[in-house]
């Protein structure tokens, strides 16, 4: 798996998110956002810097783990 490369199955979907992206540019945000872009099932909180792509806890929480994964940067 690359870094920053998500994945996500779902109703037979597979929605990959670019590889570009970077979890340092996105924002947690109090205003409602609607659904995550990523798994479209949980509420996004998180936004990016540009507003085009919205993710849930979950799904930015992945995020960050596959960019720790990519850095060999180990935690949690
Ligand atoms: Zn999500």
């Amino acid at each position: 798996m690359q870094p920053g490369a998500i994945q996500c199955t779902r109703a037979n979907k597979v929605l990959p998110l670019p590889g570009v992206l970077d979890h340092r540019e996105f924002t947690r945000v109090r205003t409602d956002l609607g659904r995550c872009d990523v798994c479209d099932d949980g509420r996004a909180v998180f936004r990016s810097a540009d507003g085009r792509v919205k993710l849930c806890e979950k799904c930015y929480g992945r995020l960050v783990r596959a960019w720790n994964m990519g850095k060999g940067v180990s935690s949690g």
